[in-house]
């Protein structure tokens, strides 16, 4: 249990090495891995380690330094496991699909060998 009493996020647990995940990239602030449940040729999760912020108007507000190091991780793994071309898909809300509220990004890409994110794959959700 946190401090909070509420329950470690999925994230934090993989953050924490407690549950296991392909991890593409860490920093001191993030954590990048493999969605296990891909909607397109690359999909990884990105999101901060803190568990203190829901969403992204949350992180937005609270810390606008950390959304902007996440999307500097989400650029490099783009650029390393595709062409660098990419979408970020922030689910904000359970009625958007949102189910894991611990803010992270979805980075969405091509494989890098070629190819792009046609109609199969564009759609998130
Ligand atoms: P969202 O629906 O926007 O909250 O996104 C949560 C994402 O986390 C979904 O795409 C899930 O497939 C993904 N996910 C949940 N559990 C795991 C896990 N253990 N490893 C990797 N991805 C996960």
């Amino acid at each position: 249990m946190s401090s909070t009493g509420q329950e470690p996020s999925i994230f934090t647990r993989i953050a924490a090495r407690e549950v296991p995940a392909t991890i593409v990239a860490e920093t001191e602030r993030i954590i990048a891995f493999t969605d296990i449940a891909p909607q397109a040729p690359v999909h990884v999760v990105i999101t901060p380690k803190t568990s203190e912020y829901s969403n992204v108007v949350e992180l937005a507000a609270g810390d606008p330094g950390l959304l902007t190091e996440l999307i500097e991780v989400a650029d490099a793994v783009a650029a390393r496991l595709s062409n660098g071309q990419f979408r970020l898909v922030f689910n904000t809300g359970a009625t958007v699909g949102q189910t894991v509220f611990h803010v992270h990004a979805h980075l969405l890409a091509p494989q890098a060998a070629g190819g792009t994110l046609g109609e199969g794959t564009l759609g998130f959700r």
